[in-house]
């Protein structure tokens, strides 16, 4: 992969004052490439969530610097900061967080409302339509399926055609086979947008089946790295009992 949308350097971050401290990063160094996705797995704890949040520009390092699309985070003001996160960085979370009394293309069209696009809502139609929803505009998320609620967030968190898009367990409350449909899904819309991903699963098997580079952390660091497809796979297999207690659901 040839150029990086995502270089996090040699990143340190202490959480909390005094005897609550954690020093949660330590020296946590990672590039990730355009049309690259990227598995972070690891035990509770281990600073999967901080490390999505330095990402996403909601959390700033106390050393190091995380650069995104080639600009540095650690330069810009609060507010720059929050502009190009909304432009450039597109989350999905595992809870959808959609709006309840809103219908799925004011869901979708917030992100663009809040940059003032005035074509918010032609823009917030194709990005349904992109996910298969061209059919849902009108229905509340209580009138959507567990899966259409998270294409619903996927179209909302794309909105903006950001190229870095940051997934924290976003199929894990889906069954196996709409988690299927929905991986493929945005399988098929990072490969043709060329996104840079970044996936936090528990789940072994959607880590190996669907990112290109599994990474492992524990107490703050960046301890195995190895290849999505391979993770099965003797004798280079990245696999560790850190891994296979970091994933409850690996089969022994
Ligand atoms: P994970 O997502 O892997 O479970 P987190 O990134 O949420 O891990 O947390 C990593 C560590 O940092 C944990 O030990 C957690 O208790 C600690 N931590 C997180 N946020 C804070 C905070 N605001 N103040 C103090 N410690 C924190």
């Amino acid at each position: 992969m040839s150029e990086n949308l995502i270089a996090l350097e040699d990143a340190h971050l202490t959480l909390g004052r005094g005897t609550a401290a954690v020093h949660v990063l330590k020296g946590m160094s990672l590039e990730i490439g355009r049309g690259e996705s990227v598995g972070i797995l690891g035990p509770s704890g281990s600073g999967k969530s901080t490390l999505l949040m330095v990402i996403a520009g909601l959390e700033r390092l106390d050393s190091g610097e995380i650069t995104i699309l080639g600009t540095p985070l650690t330069g810009l003001s609060e507010d720059a900061l929050a502009a190009f996160r909304g432009e450039n960085v597109g989350i999905v979370f595992q809870s959808f967080h959609l709006i309840a009394n809103m219908t799925a293309l004011e869901n979708a069209a917030i992100p663009l409302e809040l940059a003032g696009r005035r074509d918010a809502f032609e823009r917030a139609r194709a990005a349904l339509e992109s996910v298969g929803l061209g059919h849902r505009l009108s229905h509340y998320p209580g009138q959507l399926s567990g899966g259409e609620q998270q294409r619903v967030a996927i179209a909302r968190a794309l909105a903006l055609e950001p190229k870095v898009v940051i997934c924290d367990e976003s199929v894990s409350m889906l069954d196996a086979e709409v988690q299927a449909e929905v991986l493929s899904l945005l399988r098929d819309l990072q490969h043709q947008l060329g996104l840079a991903m970044i996936f936090v699963t528990h789940d072994l098997a959607v880590a190996s089946g669907f990112c290109h580079r599994v990474i492992v952390l524990d107490k703050g660091r960046i301890v195995e790295e190895g290849p999505g497809d391979r993770l099965f796979e003797a004798p280079q297999a990245p696999i560790s009992r850190l891994l296979v207690e970091a994933c409850p659901r690996l089969p022994r």
